[in-house]
C-alpha cells in the first residue's frame, strides 16, 4: 500500500460517514462493515472524482462505465456471505474496488473484466494495497473462466438479459451465483444456489440499474440511447 494511503487524513472521516450511510440501510454485520473500513475506495476512482470517493453513489470511472454505489456492493456482499475458504469468480472488475472487498474477504478472486484499461488500473489499485489474492484476466466473462472453476460464489457486476449456463456450470456444490437479470434499463437481482445437480433460483426484491453485460451471453455491442444512469 501506498505509505499513508489507508490513513490520509483527507479521506478518514469520510470513509467513518460512509460506513454509517451503509449501516444505516440496514447491513448491520460488522465484519462486513469492517471491509470498508480497510479499502481505500479513493485509490480505486479517477482522480477527477477522487473527492467524491467516499460518497454512497456510483461514480464514473471512464471508458463509460462506473464503479457501483457502495450500500449496493455491501448488499451483494451479505447476500453472497463470502467466507475464508471461498474461491470468488467476478465479472466485471471494473475499478477493482468490489474486487479488493472480495478479496479479504475469501480465499482467492478470480476477476475477468472486459476493457483492457481498467482491468490495469485495477491491478495498479490492488497491488498497492497489498492484496495478492486476485488473479485478473481481460476477456469475456459472460461465459465465465472455466480453467479455475468451480468456484463457490459467482457475482456479476453488470445487466444480463438472462442467467449464463456458463456460469451456472462453472458454480461448486452449495455455491451462490448473484446478477442482475433484466433490461437494458432495469434489472432484479437474481440468486442461483447450487445443490448438487440441482440449481435453486430466487428473484430478490432489490430493483437496480447496472451497466449492460456485454458479450457472448450478454447484450450486443450497440448502445441504446437515453438510458437511465448505472450504479
Ligand atoms: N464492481 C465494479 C467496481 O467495483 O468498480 C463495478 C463494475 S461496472 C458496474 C461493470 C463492469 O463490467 C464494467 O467495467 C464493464 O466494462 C464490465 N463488463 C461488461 N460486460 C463484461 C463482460 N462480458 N466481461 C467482463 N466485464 C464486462
Amino acid at each position: 500500500m501506498e505509505p499513508g494511503a489507508l490513513n490520509d487524513l483527507r479521506f478518514v472521516g469520510a470513509r467513518r460517514r460512509l460506513i454509517e450511510q451503509i449501516r444505516a440501510k440496514g447491513i448491520e454485520d460488522l465484519d462486513l462493515l469492517q471491509l470498508f473500513d480497510q479499502v481505500p475506495r479513493h485509490l480505486f476512482v479517477p482522480e477527477g472524482v477522487r473527492t467524491r470517493a467516499y460518497e454512497d453513489a456510483p461514480l464514473p470511472i471512464g471508458y463509460g462505465q462506473t464503479v457501483s454505489q457502495p450500500s449496493l456492493q455491501a448488499l451483494l456482499l451479505q447476500i453472497l456471505e463470502p467466507t475464508p475458504q471461498d474461491r470468488v469468480l467476478e465479472i466485471g472488475t471494473g475499478s477493482g474496488y468490489l474486487t479488493a472487498l472480495l478479496a479479504l474477504a475469501a480465499e482467492r478472486v478470480y476477476s475477468v473484466e472486459r476493457v483492457r484499461e481498467l482491468s490495469t488500473r485495477a491491478r495498479f489499485a490492488l497491488d498497492a494495497i497489498g492484496l495478492a489474492n486476485v488473479a485478473l484476466m481481460v476477456g469475456d466473462g459472460s461465459i465465465g473462466w472455466r480453467k479455475f472453476a468451480p468456484y463457490d460464489v459467482i457475482t456479476v457486476s453488470a445487466a444480463s438479459p438472462s442467467v449464463p449456463r456458463a456460469l451456472t456450470d462453472q458454480l461448486a456444490d452449495r455455491g451462490r451465483l448473484l446478477l442482475p437479470v433484466g433490461t437494458r434499463r432495469a434489472q432484479t437481482l437474481v440468486l442461483i444456489r447450487r445443490e448438487g445437480d440441482r440449481l435453486v433460483r430466487e428473484s430478490l426484491e432489490q430493483r437496480c440499474t447496472f451497466v449492460p453485460l456485454l458479450g457472448r451471453y450478454g447484450w450486443g455491442e450497440e448502445e441504446e440511447p437515453g438510458s437511465r444512469r448505472p450504479r
